[in-house]
């Protein structure tokens, strides 16, 4: 059991939002400090028995803090560090929940002049289309998984902490390399949201007088879901991983390629094996979410 006396989370929203809602309903935390730029945002946290009391201020929020949670953008984790640098008390714990670890990681070098022991990079692996602490929920993380990516001079009991945190919010958690986690983010949740995007875009600037909504079906509609997520959030998850980012965008221009071609060239079988090992792949992957 662990208990954590003062929690601070900078960045009240859907994911900091919900872990504060997670911990409060395990009974681990006293007192949760909420932190934003917004304090419209904070009074509603405040209202919805997200956090305890609020801080405009970062510095003054993670005072006395035991541990400090980071749930802000990514492309805005560098200047909240250089804010609560000097605020920190020496014992804190900081974790993050960005959605891409190597840029976080270069982001703390940055402002500390090295990793300091006690800093934990994490991710959920868990989310909605939806932001804001509206959309908080203590169920987000229930059976999810939470990646952790400690750096060899990471203090072991700081992980250990980190990690029964995010247990006591449902989570099971796993470690890995922080390149490791970039490259299979990069593939399994940031290049689709790239096409998404990519693929919304496309069609709302097609040529011609319809409106090709009009037309969608629900394909169209499943394929084109995560195109309804935060674009600033997600503006900063594909620049902080773009090397990984890239690398999968060029295997899937290749494959385009190829499905190019096969159309070009009326390849029915062709078409039809590709369509087949994707059929089998994605129903084995479903039968493992059922199981
Ligand atoms: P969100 O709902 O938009 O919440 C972000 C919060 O950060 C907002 O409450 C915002 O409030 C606050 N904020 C922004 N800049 C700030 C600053 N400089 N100082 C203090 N607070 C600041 O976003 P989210 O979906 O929770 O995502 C947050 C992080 O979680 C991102 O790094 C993302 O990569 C990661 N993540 C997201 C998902 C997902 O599915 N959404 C899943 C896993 C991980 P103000 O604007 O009022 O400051």
């Amino acid at each position: 059991m662990i208990h954590i006396p003062r929690l601070c989370v900078i960045g009240v929203g859907l994911i900091g939002g919900s872990l504060a809602l997670a911990l409060r309903r395990a009974g681990i935390v006293d007192e949760i400090v909420g932190c934003g730029r917004s304090e419209a945002n904070l009074r509603r946290a405040l209202e919805l028995g997200v956090v305890d009391r609020y801080q405009t201020d970062a510095a003054t929020a993670v005072a006395g803090a035991d541990v400090v949670v980071l749930g802000v953008p990514l492309g805005n984790v560098r200047a909240v560090l250089m804010t609560i640098r000097d605020a920190l008390d020496p014992g804190t714990i900081v974790t993050d929940v960005g959605s891409a670890k190597w840029c976080v990681i270069e982001d703390v070098e940055a402002v500390f002049d090295r990793m300091p022991a006690g800093f934990v990079p994490g991710h959920p692996v868990a989310g909605t289309e939806k932001s804001g602490v509206e959309a908080a929920s203590a169920d987000l993380f229930q059976n999810r998984r939470t990646i952790l990516t400690p750096l060899a001079q990471t203090d072991p009991q700081a992980v250990r902490t980190v990690t029964a945190l995010w247990e006591f919010a449902g989570a099971e958690v796993i470690a890995m390399s922080a390149e490791h986690h970039d490259r299979m983010l990069a593939a399994t949740s940031h290049l689709p949201h790239l096409l998404a995007f990519g693929l919304v875009d496309t069609l709302a600037r097609w040529d011609g007088d319809e409106d090709l909504f009009q037309y969608a079906a629900g394909g169209f509609r499943d394929f084109t879901r995560i195109a309804s997520s935060d674009p600033i959030m997600w503006r900063d998850i594909c620049l902080g991983n773009r090397k990984a980012l890239l690398d999968a965008l060029q295997h899937y221009r290749e494959e385009l390629g190829v499905l190019t071609e096969l159309v070009r060239q009326l390849d029915a079988q062709g078409l039809e094996r590709v369509f087949r090992n994707a059929k089998d792949v994605r129903d084995r992957y479903r039968s493992s979410l059922e199981r």
